[in-house]
C-alpha cells in the first residue's frame, strides 16, 4: 500500500507493477478519480479531503492495509513518511515499513538532536547554539556572542518553515518570536535554535542507502541550490561545484551520518557547501526525496526497487554497490501557482495537459485532463526530469521539454522555470541558494504571454473550426480532423491525441 497521493504514488506503483507486486492506493473524497487511484491495482477511500481525516488518518490506513492483505506500506514523502509513531505501528501490526528504522526517524526528526549526533560522529555542522535553551532571552544572549547575520531555525522545521534570518541584533527578539509562532503553528513544537547564517552557500545533498547487512553506500550528490523561499525548484546531478575531492569528503561524511543512526533504506544527508569548499551538515531526510529521479537517471538504478528489496531483508544489489555517475540529469518542479501574484498557490481545473516526451525526457506526474487541483494539498503538479551526456545536453533537453509542456486551465511556474534555464549564470553553473534574488529579482511573466483562459479558448476554437470535418494537416486521416491541435504560447504544437 502506498500511503500518499499524487505523482509519488504513480511512481511507486510503476516499480511495484514491474516487480509483479499488487499495489493498493488510498484516496480522499476529492481524489476519487485522481490518476494515482486509476493507476493502482486496487484503491480504497480513506475519508474527507482534510489530510487529518484521510492521508494522515493512521487508523484508517492500517485498517485498509490489513483488510486488503498488504505486506508492506510505502509512505512516499510528506504526510506520514517521517512519522516514527506510524512506522512503529505499521511494524507492530506485522506489516513491513518501507522506510528506515523508527529509531533513526526519531534521531533525525529534530534538527537540534540530529546536530548533536552529527557532532559526536565527527560530521561538521553549521556553527550555532546547542539547543539547550529555547527561550528568547537566552537565545538572544547566545546569539550576541556570534557573528551576525544569524539564522533562527525551528528544530522540528521542514519545507523551509520556521526560519528567520537576522542581520541586526536589534531585530533578534521579533524574529525569534515570529519563528517560534510559525513553528508552533506548523509543527506543534516551538523549539528554536540559532545557526550562523552562511551567506552564499550551495545546497548539496547526498543520497545514502544502507541494508542491514553492513553495507552503507552513497549514490553521489544532488545540487538543489535553486530555491524559492528555501524550497527547491531545480535540482541536478552531478553538481557543477563538486570536485572529486569534495565528493569524497562529503560522501564520507554522509556515510558516517547514516552509520551514526544505524540507518537502513534510502535517506538523504543535506549539506551547505561554502565558497571555500567547507561544508556543513544541515539535516537528514529519512525517506525517499522528491528529487530522487536525477540520481536514478545518472546511476541507472531504481531507488524505489532498492527500497523494497532492502525492506524485505535483501542486501543492496551489486550494481548499486558499484554505482557510477554517467551523464547529467536535471529536475524542474512544476507547481500550480501564479508567478504574477508572488507565486501564490493556485487551485482550479486542469483543462488539458500534454506532458513533453523525447530522448532523455521523463515526466513524473499525476495529471489528467479535467483534474481538480485542490487547496487541500501540495501544489506541486509534476516533475520534469531530463538526462543528457553532459550538462549542456540536459539543459537543452529541459528547455525544450518546458516549452512543450502544455498545462491549460491553471497557472503554473513553467515560464519561470524556463527563465531560470535560460539565464547565463545557471548555464555557467554559478549558483547559490540566493540565485533567484541575485539574478531574477522581481521576475514577472511576459505580459504578452497568453492567459490560460485565452489559450483554453483558442484550443476550443481550433477544435470546433478545424476539428469538425476538415481532413486536416500532415498525416491527418480523413474525417478525424486536423492533428494540429492548439497553441502553446505563440507556437503551433502538433499532437495527435484525441481530446
Ligand atoms: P525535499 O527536500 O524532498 O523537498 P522537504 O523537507 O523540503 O523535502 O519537504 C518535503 C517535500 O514533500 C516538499 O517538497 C513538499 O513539496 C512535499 N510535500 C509536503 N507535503 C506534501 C503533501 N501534502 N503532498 C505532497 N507533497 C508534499
Ligand atoms: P528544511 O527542513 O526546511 O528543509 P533545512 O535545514 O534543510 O530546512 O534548510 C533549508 C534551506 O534553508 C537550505 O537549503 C538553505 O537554503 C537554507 N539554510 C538553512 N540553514 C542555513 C544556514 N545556516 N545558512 C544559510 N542558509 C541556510
Ligand atoms: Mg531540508
Amino acid at each position: 500500500m502506498i500511503a500518499n497521493r499524487g505523482e509519488i504514488v504513480v511512481r511507486v506503483l510503476k516499480t511495484l507493477q514491474e516487480m509483479g507486486i499488487t499495489g493498493v492506493a488510498v484516496y480522499s473524497e476529492p481524489d476519487a478519480k485522481a490518476p494515482h487511484v486509476l493507476a493502482a491495482d486496487e484503491a480504497y477511500l480513506l475519508g474527507p479531503a482534510e489530510a487529518a481525516q484521510s492521508y494522515l488518518n493512521q487508523d484508517k490506513l492500517i485498517e485498509v492495509a490489513k483488510a486488503t492483505g498488504c505486506d508492506g506500506i510505502h509512505p512516499g514523502y510528506g504526510f506520514l513518511s517521517e512519522n516514527a509513531t506510524f512506522a512503529r505501528r505499521v511494524e507492530a501490526e506485522g506489516l513491513t515499513w518501507i522506510g528506515p528504522p523508527p529509531s533513526a526517524i526519531d534521531s533525525m526528526g529534530g534538527k537540534v538532536g540530529a546536530r548533536e549526533i552529527m557532532i559526536a560522529a565527527g560530521v561538521p555542522v553549521v556553527p550555532g547554539t546547542d539547543g539547550s535553551e529555547s527561550e528568547v532571552d537566552a537565545l538572544e544572549a547566545e546569539a550576541s556572542t556570534m557573528k551576525y547575520p544569524v539564522l533562527i531555525k525551528a528544530s522540528a522545521g521542514g519545507g523551509g518553515k520556521g526560519m528567520r534570518v537576522v542581520h541586526d541584533p536589534a531585530d533578534f527578539r521579533n524574529a525569534a518570536e515570529a519563528a517560534k509562532g510559525e513553528a508552533k503553528k506548523a509543527f506543534g513544537d516551538d523549539t528554536v535554535y540559532v545557526e550562523k547564517y552562511i551567506e552564499r552557500p550551495r545546497h548539496i545533498e547526498f543520497q545514502v542507502f544502507a541494508d542491514g547487512h553492513g553495507n552503507f553506500i552513497h549514490l553521489f550528490e544532488r545540487e538543489c541550490s535553486i530555491q524559492r523561499r528555501h524550497q527547491k525548484i531545480v535540482e541536478e546531478t552531478p553538481s557543477p561545484a563538486v570536485t572529486p575531492e569534495i565528493r569524497k569528503a562529503m560522501g564520507d561524511a554522509a556515510i558516517a551520518a547514516a552509520k551514526a543512526v544505524d540507518y537502513r533504506g534510502a535517506g538523504t544527508i543535506e549539506f551547505l557547501l561554502d565558497d571555500d569548499g567547507s561544508f556543513y551538515f544541515l539535516e537528514m531526510n529519512t525517506r525517499l526525496q522528491v528529487e530522487h529521479p536525477v540520481t536514478e537517471e545518472v546511476t541507472g538504478l531504481d531507488l524505489v526497487r532498492m527500497q523494497i528489496e532492502v525492506a524485505s531483508g535483501l542486501p543492496i544489489a551489486p550494481e548499486a554497490l558499484d554505482a557510477v555517475q554517467r551523464g547529467h540529469s536535471l529536475e524542474c518542479r512544476v507547481y500550480a501557482e501564479d508567478p504574477a501574484m508572488n507565486f501564490l498557490p493556485m487551485s482550479g481545473t486542469v483543462i488539458k495537459v500534454v506532458p513533453p516526451t523525447g530522448p532523455g525526457v521523463r515526466v513524473d506526474h499525476a495529471l489528467r485532463d479535467g483534474l481538480e487541483v485542490s487547496v487541500h494539498y501540495d501544489p506541486m503538479l509534476a516533475k520534469v526530469i531530463t538526462y543528457g551526456r553532459d550538462r549542456n545536453e540536459a539543459i537543452e533537453r529541459m528547455r525544450l521539454a518546458l516549452r512543450e509542456f502544455v498545462v491549460l486551465g491553471i497557472r503554473t511556474n513553467l515560464g519561470h522555470l524556463q527563465a531560470v534555464l535560460d539565464s547565463a549564470p545557471f548555464v555557467a553553473g554559478d549558483m547559490s541558494t540566493h540565485f533567484l534574488d541575485e539574478h531574477m529579482p522581481g521576475w514577472k511573466p511576459d505580459e504578452l504571454e497568453l492567459t490560460e483562459e485565452a489559450r483554453a479558448g483558442l484550443m476550443l476554437h481550433d477544435l470546433v473550426t478545424v476539428g469538425a470535418g476538415d481532413a486536416g494537416g500532415p498525416g491527418g486521416a480523413p474525417g478525424l480532423g486536423s492533428p494540429w491541435r492548439t497553441l502553446s504560447g505563440w507556437r503551433h504544437l502538433s499532437w495527435r491525441e484525441r481530446v
